[in-house]
Parts: C-alpha cells; structure tokens; sequence
C-alpha cells in the first residue's frame, strides 16, 4: 500500500503542494483530477524521486521512500510528454523497461516479445511496431508510453494524463481496459487527469486538488452527488453544477431566494429543505443547481421558478444544454427532448431537486442538511 503523508513543496515563492495526504491500496486506482497547474505532475515527480519535497512523508508497503533515489524505487511512470527514445523504434521502446537489471532474471526475448505484442494488440497500435517516434502522431505516441508502462511490473503505477491525445472512441474503450488491467495486477495505481468525468470513471477513488491543496478526497460517486465546495461542484458534471449567488428574503408568508432583482419560485419541497438548514435572511448564499435538475417551460407556465432568455443551444443528438442568462448570471440546463427553442427566446425554467445545495458565500463550503 502507498501511503502518502503532508508532503509540501515550494518553487520558489509558490507553493505547488500543501500538506498533500492520501493512500492508494493494492488493486486500486486513485485518481487525481484537477484543473491545469493544480499541482498534479508535481505529486508525481514527487512520488517518484524527480524531485524532493520541503517535508512530508512516502511510504510504500511500510518502507519509508521519501528521499530513496529514483533508480531503486522501482515505479512505472508515463510522462505527460511521454519521453520516448527517439532513436528506439515502436517495439524497442516499449521493451525496453524489461531489458534493464531489474528484469533480466523475469524475462527471455520470448516473453518480451509475447508481452509487447499484447499490449500493442490493446491499444491498436500492432501495425506500427517498427516505425520511429518521429513518424509518429501524437494520440500514437502516447499509446507507445502508454505501452511501455503497462508491460512493466513494478510496486507502484504513475499515469500522467495516459488517454488524453487519443481519439473518443478509443479514449472509451481504453478507459475500461487499462482500469481492467490495473486492478489485476494488485500494484497500487496513480491516473491524474484535468478531466474530472475520466476521474470518476476510471477511480476507485477520487482526489480533488487545486491550487496544490486536496479539496476533496472520495469514491466516485460521493465527489459526484456530494461535493464538499464550489471548487470541486464546479470541475464535476458534464456540465458540472450552476452556481447562482443569492439571499434569502420573507415574501409574504414565506421565504424565497433573490438573485440580483428576480425571485426564484421554490416549491414548498424544496422550502422545506432550507428550513433545516438554519439559514440567515439576507445573508448572500450560493445555490447548486445541477443541469440535469433543471427544465425548460413556457413563460407562462405555473411550475417556472424563472424566466431566462436562452444564449446558446447545443445539440448533441440525445440530448441539448441549453445556456440561459438570467439577471446576469449564466445557467446551463440538460434537455432530453429536442425543444424548438431560438437564441434570444424567453423561456420558463423548473427547478426539480428536492434536496438543494448550498454553499457557504465565502468560503465555498457546502452547508449541511
Ligand atoms: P498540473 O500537472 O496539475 O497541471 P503541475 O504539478 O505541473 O500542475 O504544476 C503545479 C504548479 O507548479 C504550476 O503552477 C506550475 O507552473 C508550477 N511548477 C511546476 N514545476 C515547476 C518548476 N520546476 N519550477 C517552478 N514552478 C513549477
Ligand atoms: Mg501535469
């Protein structure tokens, strides 16, 4: 198991990690999603000896490696950049851990050859052994690093963004097949990616991070259904949630939430829910409304909480988002059924959550039920 304790480090004035703590079991994949710069490369060349951290500890099956030099670790590592020998074809590069000390008595040229045709086969990449780097493109070479780590055998598994110059439908396929392939191996695995749905997809376990500090660590669908802030509510979901700033204020018998000058209509589900919460009249809150939890209506229609005007349709055959400003917020709604909608139209809009979320204005944090 790697265990992972505190670690901090500073280039210079900017602190890329703080305090970074988290575990990865045998037979598991954590992964690591966070927007660009968030610190993700930096665990890595951390994690594997590239460079040292300010304090902190690494620990993998009990055995303190925190400053252990990096040729002893014995960690499989695709580079973002993926760092290629460009003078080895296709096939050299990919056998090439298997040629060094720490595999000569595991490994006869058969095995190796048995072993890269394998993984060549996997990533659709056969016809293409004997080429060079240079003849090749760059979802190709990412699949020849992406070869060269899965054929190795080591105590732990890095993978910097593995999948992200290759096309949709082998990004899918490869998706399942590598989290098959991992979890077999009963190594420890690390997949960092900016793509928060890959996280949730190919994770056991999810970590958040951003600005070098973890926001949240979880299984999929706990970062996915519960995010803990904005941060985290904001990188999620396709697309990920709206957050509208608001207060609550008495209207007549009741309370509702202002943003800006308009009023959205809660049901009295949804009223209910608030009043567990403790909230504060006139206090500025922020309010996650989910895609998927929102609907277009007519102007006119009774069940609007509000009215927008729509911005942008995008149509994706099963279903469109529809972006709709509203007092100058902008709100992006999941439709299922093709409305015939134009840009500039007014439209009506449901909310159907029964549970709302809310977050704290300042912090970010997501307040309690
Ligand atoms: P990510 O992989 O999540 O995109 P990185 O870990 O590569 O992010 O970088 C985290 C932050 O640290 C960024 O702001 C980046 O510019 C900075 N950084 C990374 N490596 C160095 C370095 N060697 N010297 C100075 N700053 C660095
Ligand atoms: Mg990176």
């Amino acid at each position: 198991m790697l265990d992972v304790s505190k670690l901090s480090v500073r280039f210079g004035e900017l602190k890329a990690l703080d305090r970074v703590s988290f575990a990865v079991d045998p037979d598991k994949i954590l992964a690591i999603t966070g927007p660009s710069g968030a610190g993700k490369t930096t665990i890595f060349q951390l994690l594997s000896g590239l460079i040292s951290p300010d304090s902190g500890q690494i620990s993998l099956g009990h055995e303190d490696m925190t400053f252990l030099e990096s040729k002893h670790r014995n960690i499989a590592y695709m580079f973002e950049s993926y760092a290629l020998y460009p003078h080895l074809t296709v096939f050299e590069n990919i056998a090439s851990p298997l040629k060094s000390p720490l595999y000569q008595d595991k490994y006869q040229n058969i095995k190796i050859e048995e072993a890269v045709k394998n993984v060549l086969s996997l990533t659709e990449m056969s016809d293409f052994e004997e080429r060079f780097p240079s003849e090749l493109s760059g979802g190709q070479k990412q699949r020849v690093a992406l070869c060269r780590l899965l054929i190795q055998k080591p105590k732990l598994f890095l993978l910097d963004e593995p999948i992200s110059h290759l096309d949709a439908k082998l990004r899918h396929k490869m998706r399942g097949e590598i989290r098959r392939r991992q979890i077999k191996t009963g190594v420890p695995t690390i997949w960092c990616t900016p793509d928060a749905l890959e996280a949730l997809s190919v994770g056991d376990t999810v970590l958040v991070i951003d600005q070098g500090t973890v926001q949240q660590i979880g299984t999929p669908s706990e970062i996915f259904l519960n995010p803990v802030n904005t941060t985290v509510a904001k990188l999620v979901g396709d697309p990920p949630m709206n957050i509208v700033e608001g207060y609550f204020k008495r209207s007549g018998s009741s309370t509702a939430f202002f943003s800006g000058s308009k009023v959205l209509n809660l049901n009295s589900n949804q009223k209910n829910n608030l009043k567990e919460m403790n909230l504060e009249l006139g206090k500025k809150y922020l309010l996650g409304l989910r895609p998927t939890e929102l609907a277009v209506c007519s102007v006119g229609s009774k069940k609007k909480a509000f009215v927008g005007k729509a911005y942008t349709i995008e149509t994706f055959g099963k279903y469109s988002i529809v972006t709709v400003t509203f007092d100058e917020e902008f709100v992006k709604i999941k439709v299922t059924v093709n409305l015939p909608i134009k840009i500039g139209q007014e439209v009506g809009i449901t909310i159907s959550a029964t549970k709302l979320t809310l977050f704290d204005r300042d912090t970010g944090s997501v307040l309690k039920h």
